[in-house]
């Protein structure tokens, strides 16, 4: 729905009334930075224009039902008539890996030329979301001009961009251009508050440091659950456990099959403190890689975490004592 996306009014208002006008344009470019909701827009933007339900010449606020047969295709990215040009299609066509695509190729533009001559399947408009646009390469832009230069009937064409300084002035004239602002802080600190359980001041560090994008800020509040989760060393040398938090906490790593990744990021963190006091931490580095030996050996991930941590914590408490 619109009024799910964050912030970006403008965009969204003026493709509102373009809309209920009949006056959209045959071609855009959704320009912005990464994760400020260009291609969510994109998305609802096809489902306004093929909901079945609504009929937006007689309201104000335009949306689509989310509910109807074809809303809910598009949702699920399995609509016929909504295509996506993007990296992970041309891998597709290509056979080819995903991380290999660097530039959008003249193939994949004749690929989607070729749906863009076929007629439309079940829905009212054809979209055809383009991204990164700014990824073309010359020979790709030069065919695509061809497509924009004689617009296909009931066809919108979006390109999605960061920056349009790679982008061909005979297609950006061609193109309507609709401006993405990063988004405000609040609205960030909003949407970290519905997705992530965290203290208020950690949703407002983050949202400062993710420069308006929703992106970043789920980059930098996974990244710091991970981290939580995996400064196991660190809390263990550091905290006292009640037994049952132990055998909890094992029981959700084994159950996430994290049991091996926990282990080498504690390896890594021993490691660090063994360089300063190497003595404490001898043991507990040859308890960590018996672990690891006993897990790569397919024995219960549960078991041996308990093992693990009940042995550590032994340790500290008797740093002379090995626990086999
Ligand atoms: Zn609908």
């Amino acid at each position: 729905m619109f009024e799910n996306i964050l912030g970006q009014k403008k965009v969204k208002k003026i493709i509102s009334s373009q809309i209920i006008s009949g006056k959209t344009a045959h071609a855009y470019i959704f320009m912005g930075g990464e994760g400020v909701g260009k291609r969510l827009t994109a998305v609802e933007f096809a489902k306004i224009m093929n909901c079945t339900v609504n009929d937006f010449t007689e309201k104000m606020y335009i949306d689509a039902c989310g509910e109807c047969i074809s809303c809910r295709k598009i949702a699920k990215n399995i609509h016929p008539d909504i295509h996506f040009i993007d990296f992970t299609r041309q891998a597709e066509l290509e056979n080819d890996d995903l991380e290999k695509q660097k530039t959008l190729r003249i193939e994949t533009i004749r690929y989607m030329q070729k749906k863009v001559s076929t007629k439309i399947y079940e829905g009212k408009w054809k979209f055809f979301i383009i991204e990164p646009a700014e990824k073309m390469n010359t020979a790709a832009a030069n065919s695509l001009l061809k497509t924009l230069e004689e617009p296909p009937e009931n066809t919108i064409i979006i390109l999605i961009a960061r920056h349009k300084e790679t982008i061909p002035q005979t297609v950006i004239s061609r193109t309507q251009i609709m401006f993405f602002q990063p988004l405000e802080n609040t609205e960030i600190s909003s949407w970290l508050g519905l997705n992530y359980s965290m203290s208020d001041e950690e949703v407002q560090n983050i949202a400062e440091l993710s420069g308006g994008s929703v992106e970043n800020a789920k980059r930098l509040a996974d990244g710091k659950s991970k981290k939580d989760e995996f400064s196991l060393w660190l809390k263990l040398k550091t905290q006292s456990f009640y037994i049952s938090e132990i055998l909890e906490l094992s029981k959700n790593i084994a159950r996430k099959g994290s049991a091996l990744e926990c282990i080498e990021a504690m390896t890594a963190e021993a490691e660090k403190d063994f360089k300063r006091e190497p003595r404490a931490v001898a043991l507990a580095l040859d308890l960590l890689t018996f672990s690891k030996t006993l897990l790569l050996k397919n024995v219960n991930a549960q078991t041996v975490l308990d093992n693990l941590f009940f042995g550590l914590l032994d340790l500290k408490k008797n740093p002379g004592s090995v626990v086999e």
